[in-house]
């Protein structure tokens, strides 16, 4: 289950984890332990969730190799600047009792703050003293895109973003596809407000599967890197069920005409929240 897309930095990435946001810090560590022995193998998470003690200590309780684990956390939006994101990012790993992590993001750009120039240039030093095997970004948009690959010649290897029938981003992945740039959704179930739809339906009812499984495999089929969230044992096998079946070129066309533009999050160009 643990298929791969490339980085390009040469590394690669499983095409599907499992998100630890708003899971508690005191079932974390199980969370991820049992994610990871029914076949996770990629854990997303961040500064801001305050889990990471949970997040490393799972992975060291699923009994896995270090290796065998994607690791990903992310710098929270108060930690922009090049020596807070230095020191964000060893907190981080002090958090996770781990080395380095796998990859490491911007959580947002705030681009009001406009720091997001000197965060991505503390994690190009990260990345090369092997903290961070791979960096990327979250939330970014075209503008801040353009901007910290004019200014380091540093492409992120993945932008994290929202993405789910309802808010489909096509011009942004479009743009990540000419730069070479993994897609990530995050909130890829768009909190369920596209499981009764008809074409969800329609697919999930063709192919013996659930709106959730449609619309997660709807995501790996567009090249994306997804990381949806359960706590429970039978929602992280479900999610993890997406392999042995394909949405056809139709259903995949009948989804798309799902895109309202409609955020479940918050709007990227305004998000400053500290
Ligand atoms: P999600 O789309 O994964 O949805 C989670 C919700 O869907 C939960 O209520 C869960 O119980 C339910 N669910 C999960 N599997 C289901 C299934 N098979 N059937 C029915 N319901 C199911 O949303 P999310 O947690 O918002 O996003 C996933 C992850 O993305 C987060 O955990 C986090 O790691 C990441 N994330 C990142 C950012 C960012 O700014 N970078 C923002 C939000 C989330």
């Amino acid at each position: 289950m643990t298929q791969m897309l490339t980085l390009n930095d040469t590394r690669s990435i499983p095409r599907l984890g499992f998100g630890l946001w708003q899971v508690p810090a005191a079932t974390t560590a199980e969370t991820t332990a049992t994610a990871l022995k029914l076949g996770y193998r990629l854990v997303d998470g961040a500064a801001i969730y305050g889990n990471e003690e949970g997040q490393g200590e799972g992975i060291r309780r699923s009994g896995l190799p270090r290796d065998q684990v994607f690791v990903t956390t992310k710098v929270w939006n108060s930690e922009q600047g090049f020596d807070r994101t230095l020191r964000a990012a060893e907190a981080s790993l002090k958090r996770l009792g781990l080395d380095h992590v796998d990859l490491l993001l911007i959580h947002w750009p705030c681009p009001r703050k406009d720091l997001y120039l000197d965060s991505w240039r503390a994690l190009i030093r990260l990345r090369d003293e092997g903290r961070a095997t791979s960096i990327g970004v979250s939330n970014f948009q075209e503008p801040q895109l353009t901007r910290i690959i004019g200014e380091t010649g540093v492409i992120p290897v993945l932008n994290q973003v929202e993405i789910n029938p309802r808010l489909q981003q096509p011009a942004l992945r479009a743009f990540h596809a000419k730069h070479g740039i993994v897609t990530q959704s995050w909130t890829p179930l768009g909190q369920g407000k596209s499981f009764d739809a008809a074409p969800v339906q329609a697919a999930a009812r063709r192919a013996g599967k659930s709106p959730a499984q449609v619309i997660l495999r709807w995501h790996i089929q567009l090249g994306a890197s997804v990381i949806p969230r359960s706590t429970r044992e039978a929602g992280l096998k479900e999610n993890l069920d997406l392999f042995d079946f394909a949405l056809t070129e139709a259903e995949m066309a009948a989804i798309a005409a799902l895109d309202e533009g409609q955020r479940c999050g918050p709007d990227p160009a305004r998000f400053e929240m500290e």
